[in-house]
């Protein structure tokens, strides 16, 4: 077989055993399909961060002592991991609480020193919260005004409008790489070269595109990138921003505090060089550790099995709901992972509460993305999501658990 190196050992292993949250409390299979929200852990991960927070345990950047010269190899290390994960430098890569603190940073930090009254930012129909409200923030602060890029009919974010819509006022287009709601893969190159020909700068929101897909910061041409490790089978409390270096040398600090200084005098305080000044305070060390561990789990799996699996899965999830005439599926057919619909008559909400039951768990909501809810007009989608260790039984559960929904509705 012709396969990398990384499938060979995989594929004889059973991916499932290595996730003690895959079960319920008595045992049986827990048929997971919320892993968008956030992922499952595995082994190697807990492990890593109990070991971290056990006999490893020490802070990092200032002991004297060995353990904690070890601990700061150990999270230096996390951020190299990191950065080779994504295809850039160290030096780039920023830890924060997670991609919305990201997307925070850059907005507090490059946002209020770049941005000024008539200037514009382009975000899209679809993006997630986290990436519209600090853009409204900043454009109230500043006097920067938002437009919004429409979607495609099978709800991509609509590259050939925002050429269109794209002028050289625009200083920012953040979009978001994969839809958490409808898994629409944008084409990221496409996105930074229009970007770039009007002179701004593009923010990618890879919360969903990490987990999924091969990322290479340097291949997409984008400016900032940002991610949550607990959608990639890591630690929750940590993520990253990777930001091109010259654009974050030039960025000011942003939180005040221990570690992101150079020297402090009560005349002057100067600051620490990238990527220290932006990581104020004791950093989330264990984490840091275990965020590197997930990087690792993933890329011994290797993407090309990840897509592989979550595609086959999608393509069958869609083709037996396609094939019930009271389902509307939403998003485009090659969906990174991610299937949303809605059944006629029947809440998201009490399709969830009844699947709960069967131990199959989806989310039922507005994925933090009420305008593209007002856009498909709903209120809510329900929605299955994949992750490596997602089978065609969570897919049978699902489908037997919709089946017995319309039985409790008096639908045959
Ligand atoms: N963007 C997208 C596309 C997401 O799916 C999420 C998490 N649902 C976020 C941003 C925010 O991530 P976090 O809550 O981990 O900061």
């Amino acid at each position: 077989m012709n396969a990398p190196a990384a499938l060979d050992t995989q594929t004889i292993r059973d991916l499932r055993a290595d996730f003690p949250g895959l079960v319920t409390r008595d045992g049986a299979p827990w048929h997971y399909l919320d892993t968008a929200a956030t992922a499952q852990k595995p082994r190697q991960v807990i492990d890593a961060m109990a070991r971290a927070l056990g006999e490893d345990y020490a802070t990092v950047h200032r002991g004297v002592y060995s353990r904690s010269a070890e601990m700061t190899l150990a999270y230096e290390g996390a951020r190299r991991t990191i950065a080779t994960f994504l295809g850039g430098r160290e030096d780039e890569i920023v830890f924060t609480r997670g991609a919305t603190e990201a997307i925070n940073l850059v907005m507090n930090s490059w946002g209020r020193a770049n941005l000024k009254p008539g200037d514009r930012i382009l975000l899209s129909q679809l993006e997630h919260h986290s990436n519209i409200v600090p853009w409204q923030m900043v454009a109230e602060a500043t006097g920067a005004e938002i437009d919004v890029c429409p979607l495609t009919v099978d709800h991509q974010i609509d590259l050939d409008a925002a050429e269109v819509m794209l002028t050289d006022r625009h200083k920012l287009v953040a979009f978001c790489h994969v839809s958490n709601v409808l898994g629409s893969v944008l084409d990221a190159p496409r996105a930074a070269a229009l970007t770039h020909r009007v002179g701004a700068k593009l923010l990618l929101d890879g919360c969903q595109s990490a987990p999924h897909m091969s990322v290479d910061v340097t291949t997409f041409n984008c400016d900032f990138y940002v991610f949550s490790a607990h959608k990639l089978y890591g630690p929750t409390g940590i993520g990253a921003l990777w930001a091109r270096s010259e654009i974050l040398d030039a960025m000011p600090a942003w939180e005040g505090g221990g570690s992101m200084i150079d020297r402090v005098t009560f005349e002057k305080t100067t600051y620490a060089p990238a990527p220290q000044r932006f990581e104020a305070g004791t950093p989330a060390i264990t984490e840091a550790v275990a965020f590197a561990a997930a990087a690792d789990y993933v890329t011994e799996i290797g993407t090309a099995r990840i897509h592989e699996t979550e595609a086959a899965l999608v393509a069958r999830l869609r083709r037996e709901l396609g094939a019930m005439n009271d389902v509307t599926l939403f998003g485009p057919a090659d969906s990174a992972g991610i299937v949303s619909f809605a059944i006629d008559g029947i809440h998201p909400h009490d399709l969830g509460t009844i699947l709960d039951e069967a131990n199959v768990a989806i989310r039922a909501g507005h994925h933090c993305a009420q305008p593209l809810m007002d856009y498909l007009g709903v209120p809510a989608t329900a929605r299955a999501s994949f992750g490596v260790y997602s089978t065609d039984a969570d897919v049978d559960a699902l489908l037997e658990g919709i089946a017995r929904t319309r039985r409790i509705f008096g639908r045959e």
